[in-house]
């Protein structure tokens, strides 16, 4: 993949890594709050739950004493509305030492027949409760309970039944359910308050946040701050969803949680809206946090990827362009050299041969060039075959090289042909050179002696009509003539 697209990549996975991370943390912070909200909420309404728990057990348990000890089947069956101030009485007094709001006798049909509180101007004698659960309940045989809003006092209450049963008379099943004693209880929670056992202290103690329970007037019943008991809160601050709430110019979040069993009744949790910034970590050790810091290391292990290839790109093309240039260096080395002999080939010369004529008119020093050709050569190489020719060429060239100067310059043209380039070297000069090398080739033992032919000519000054070309035809020329008259001789001769 080019690099662009690697780059734009990883910009994409950011971009979606933040995006992507930002909506979960934001969902998660939510769900994250609402799950402590539930979890404080489901903690309160069970401790309410266990207090109603132990209501039931200890009312139910007198209800059925009540029952039994007063042999309520029996004094029904007498009957008869004589009974009734006896039974009334009888039933007050058991109120007052349950202290409890009411107990009342029901017939089978869910009548009340007599109440602990027939004294009031709206007892409960002559109400029908036949729709109430417990009577349903007690109908069936069973014991029950129920807490709900009074028939009579639209109050709230609870209420404990239990079933009357007279032994079955022969062959009428149904004459055997008599009707229900029951016991309201007032239900009441901030009443409970003033007892040993606070319904507030059971319903809010040990909470971390402030809780309020509410009644269904909206007054603070309870809360594990004592000094809120008895406040009252602004309607639409009940049912309300998680939200702020400002009271006495304080910010709150509030959470509120009907009671389910207390119809009317709200559980509200404050905390103070600077004590969330402490969860705002909260949400990094759960899922989005996890899949955040996932793609925070997608993003990291990509951007890691790409240096790295781009780094490996950057370096291998310094290599390339390094290889490139030694190769380059290289080339141009050997273009300009000839391998067998080891000098300059004919390119060289030419290139040369140009510099030095600039070089030469320029300063006005003389420059001389030197034709020589191997005579004879192709004999050699037919008698003594292709090698010796090839060593007897590496000799001469070898030979003039150790003959000429370090300005000198010594050059394979091409078969058995070389030329001496030589600067700051007059024609005689050469001659003398030239004559040097002749003798030294002459007095040299080799396996197969050999001798050469050598056209000098030079270049003296600007003034001189000279190019590389006429320089070379001058030399070729008289290299031509000592060819013709014999070889193995020299032969020099000016521009002019
Ligand atoms: P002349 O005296 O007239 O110069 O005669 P010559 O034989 O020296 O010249 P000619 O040009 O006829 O032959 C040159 C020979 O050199 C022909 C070619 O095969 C041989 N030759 C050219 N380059 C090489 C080489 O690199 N190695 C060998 N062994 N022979 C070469
Ligand atoms: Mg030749
Ligand atoms: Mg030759």
């Amino acid at each position: 993949m080019p690099l662009k697209y690697a780059f734009l990549k990883v910009c994409a996975i950011a971009l979606l890594a933040v995006v992507a991370s930002g909506l979960l943390i934001y969902q998660e912070n939510q769900n994250h709050r609402h799950a402590i909200q539930n979890y404080q909420a489901e903690q309160e309404l069970y401790r309410v739950n266990r207090y109603v728990e132990k209501l039931v057990q200890t009312r139910q348990q007198n209800v059925r004493t009540i029952t039994l000890t007063l042999d309520i089947p029996g004094q029904m069956q007498k009957g008869g509305e004589n009974l009734a101030p006896e039974l009334n009485h009888l039933l007050h007094n058991v109120k007052e030492s349950l202290s409890v709001e009411v107990v009342y006798l029901l017939d089978h049909n869910g009548v009340v027949l007599f109440s602990s509180n027939y004294l009031d101007a709206d007892s409960f004698i002559g109400h029908n409760f036949e729709s109430r659960y417990y009577f349903r309940q007690a109908k069936l045989g069973l014991p029950a309970q129920q807490i709900g809003l009074g028939l009579v006092t639209g109050e709230f209450g609870a209420y404990f039944a239990q079933p009357i049963i007279k032994e079955a008379e022969q062959g009428d099943a149904s004459a055997r359910f008599m009707g229900a004693l029951v016991i309201k209880d007032s239900f009441d929670l901030p009443l409970a308050r003033n007892s040993n056992e606070s319904v507030g202290e059971l319903a809010t103690a040990n909470l971390a946040s402030l809780t309020l329970l509410l009644n269904t007037s909206g007054e603070v019943a309870s809360s594990n701050d004592k000094s809120w008991i008895g406040k009252k809160l602004a309607q639409d601050t009940i049912n309300l969803e998680a939200d702020t709430l400002h009271i006495d110019g304080t910010e709150y979040y509030a959470t509120s949680t009907a009671l389910k069993d207390f119809p009317g009744w709200h559980i509200i949790r404050l905390q103070p809206a600077s004590s969330w910034v402490e969860d705002a970590f909260a949400p990094l050790i759960t899922h989005a946090g996890i899949v955040y810091l996932a793609m925070l290391a997608a993003v990291f292990v990509a951007m890691l990827r790409l240096y790295k290839r781009v780094a490996t790109s950057i370096r291998k093309r310094e290599i390339s362009h390094r290889r490139l240039r030694l190769s380059h260096q290289r080339y141009r080395r050997l273009s300009y050299r000839d391998p067998l002999t080891g000098l300059s080939n004919r390119r060289a010369y030419e290139n040369d041969l140009r510099r030095e004529l600039q070089r030469a008119d320029r300063y006005h020093h003389p420059l001389s060039v030197a034709l020589l050709d191997i005579d004879f050569f192709k004999k050699i190489n037919d008698q003594h075959g292709h090698d010796v020719g090839d060593r007897t060429l590496k000799y001469f060239a070898d030979l003039m090289k150790n003959n000429i100067r370090e300005t000198d310059m010594a050059y394979r043209f091409g078969g058995e042909e070389f030329i001496l380039l030589l600067p700051e070297t007059p024609l005689a000069e050469a001659e003398l050179l030239l004559g040097r090398i002749q003798n030294a080739l002459a007095g040299s033992n080799i396996e197969v002696p050999f001798t050469f032919s050598c056209g000098i000519t030079d270049h003296r000054n600007a003034d001189t009509p000279d190019t590389p070309d006429t320089i070379f035809e001058r030399a070729d020329t008289l290299l031509y003539h000592v060819k013709e008259n014999g070889r193995n001789a020299i032969k020099a001769q000016g521009s002019h």
